[in-house]
């Protein structure tokens, strides 16, 4: 048996991080991954030669981020080199009323220029009243800070933005970017998170990613626990958190035990605290509150290797005025009734570093689709069917390109990340859902009611989009430990 000052169970962005961050501080810290290599839903793996990203592929904001300052804190930047694609890395594709496909190419930092206005007026029909609309959208986005905007927790984002009057293709255009940052319905998102991050991204435009693959940051964050006398154990599932007078000491796997004044886990509040902990170990209202608590939902989606460049820019979202996700449009998805178009979001890493790529010219792409985090929902094949025919309609020929093809759903995000231990969870793309009633004064805290047991990662403790609210949770989660340590 073996004595450390905490144990982190996960290795994805939060669990790296936090790991990280107390190992920096001098703790003793033993991190452990079910999987082969760090960085959880966005690790990034070699495949014949490639580097892929098995799910998420960017990060937003691209600049100004808490990737910056973990990468600083940790004085790791020479391993991680940041990379933004210059000139117009954005291409959206949309399909107006009149059923034209319209294109849209951007900077991954929009500056509200005259070209922007143009393109606007261009692919969404948009009049001077529906800008100067947009303008005050923005400008109340920019300025909400504090109470004010912690006040919108309560507020789903749709009923925010109907007073503002956007023309409905605007608000598709806002509701399809909400939708891809949260993967929640934007009638229930709360305002107080959404615009949180739409400022972040006004200010630090989209995109991050680092040379080598996304994942690379929580790789040299669990690289990191070793160089400061840790130890980062990998394919090893934790069993059970091991709990001796009321206090979580240690965890257990199939190698055996660890001990530790802390143990601090990135597996999802659910697995977690049903499972891993067991629910008798926590009181009643407690456990009922987290058998309440609603996933994020899943995408489904395929990684491609292409033998040529087919996609002309590095993010390509693809939607109509029937794309965007409130609650009802889901649930009639789900039911089998899909929109003209499925909001299709496509990556490609492959235009941020080529090197991910050993051969030139070939591309490394993904697209995604929502479907239910359910890892036995039918819901993912559909998707991916219908996402690929929007694909096949627009880049004729693209098939041809295919020398390799991955498809994915919420079993295989599921896989990688936290298990399904209640009906329809388990394939959350995100974590918790950060709707009303889940986030602000009502997300769960990182501290369990159990001493000694922490949560982090995007259930507990951070906010913002994926894998930066992660982050965030992991810097938070870390000064929380150290408190309570002395
Ligand atoms: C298809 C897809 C696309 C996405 N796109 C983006 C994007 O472009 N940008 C973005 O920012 N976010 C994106 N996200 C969301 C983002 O990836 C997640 O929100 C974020 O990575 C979650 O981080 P986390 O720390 O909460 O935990 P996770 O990533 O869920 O990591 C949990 C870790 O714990 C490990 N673990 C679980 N149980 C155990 C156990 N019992 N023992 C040992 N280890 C265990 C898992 O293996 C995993 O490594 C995407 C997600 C998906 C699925």
């Amino acid at each position: 048996m073996k004595d450390y000052d905490v144990c982190v169970i996960g290795a994805g962005y939060g669990g790296a991080t936090v790991a990280a961050l107390l190992a920096l501080s001098g703790r003793r810290v033993a991190l452990v991954e079910k999987t082969l290599v760090a960085g959880g839903k966005a690790q990034t793996v070699d495949r014949k030669g490639y580097r892929f990203e098995m799910f998420g592929a960017v990060g937003i904001p691209a600049r100004n981020s808490r990737f910056d300052e973990l990468v600083e804190a940790l004085d790791i930047a020479d391993r991680v080199p940041f990379v933004i694609p210059e000139g117009e890395a954005a291409s959206l594709r949309y399909k107006a009323v009149s059923g034209e496909w319209r294109s849209m190419y951007s900077a991954l930092q929009q500056t509200g220029s005259a070209d922007e206005m143009d393109n606007l007026r261009r692919v969404f029909d948009a009049s001077d009243e529906d800008l100067a609309a947009l303008g005050r959208l923005y400008a109340a986005v920019l300025t909400l800070e504090g109470e004010d905007l912690a006040a919108l927790e309560d507020v789903g984002m749709l009923d925010w933005i109907r007073p503002f009057g956007l023309s409905a293709a605007l608000v598709s255009q806002l509701c399809m970017n909400l939708n891809t940052l949260f993967v929640v319905a934007v009638d229930r998102l709360a305002a107080s998170e959404a615009i949180y991050t739409m400022r972040q991204q006004v200010l630090g435009g989209v995109g991050r990613y680092h040379v080598g693959g996304y994942g690379r940051v929580a790789e040299a964050c669990a690289e990191y626990v070793v160089e400061r006398g840790g130890v980062y154990i990998t394919k090893q599932r934790v069993e059970r958190v091991i709990i001796e007078d009321g206090r979580a000491v240690g965890i257990e796997t199939d190698e055996g035990q660890l001990h530790a004044r802390a143990i601090i886990s990135n597996a999802g509040i659910q697995p977690t605290v049903l499972r891993l902990a067991g629910s008798e170990h926590f009181p009643a209202d407690y456990v009922a509150r987290v058998e309440s608590l609603e996933p994020s939902w899943a995408i489904a989606g395929c990684r491609y290797v292409l033998d040529a460049r087919v996609f002309d820019a590095a993010l390509i979202p693809i939607f109509s005025d029937q794309s965007w996700l409130d609650d009802e449009r889901f649930a009639r998805m789900e039911a089998g009734d899909w929109p003209d178009v499925p909001l299709v979001a496509i990556d490609v890493p492959s235009e941020f570093d080529p090197s991910l790529s050993p051969l030139p010219g070939h591309q490394i792409a993904n697209c995604q689709m929502f479907c239910s985090p359910d890892p036995d929902s039918p819901m993912a094949e559909e998707a991916i069917r219908r996402g690929e025919a929007v694909i096949d309609e627009l880049w004729p020929g693209f098939r041809r390109h295919i020398i390799r093809r991955e498809p994915y759903g919420a079993r295989q995000i599921s896989g990688l990340s936290r298990d399904s231990v209640l009906p329809g969870q388990g394939g959350e793309a995100v974590g918790l859902a950060q709707i009303v009633g889940q986030v602000g004064r009502s997300k769960p805290d990182a501290r369990t009611p159990l001493p000694g047991l922490y949560l982090v990662g995007c259930d507990a403790g951070g906010r913002g989009a994926g894998t930066h609210q992660a982050v965030d949770s992991g810097f938070n989660v870390a000064a929380m430990v150290n408190d309570d340590l002395g």
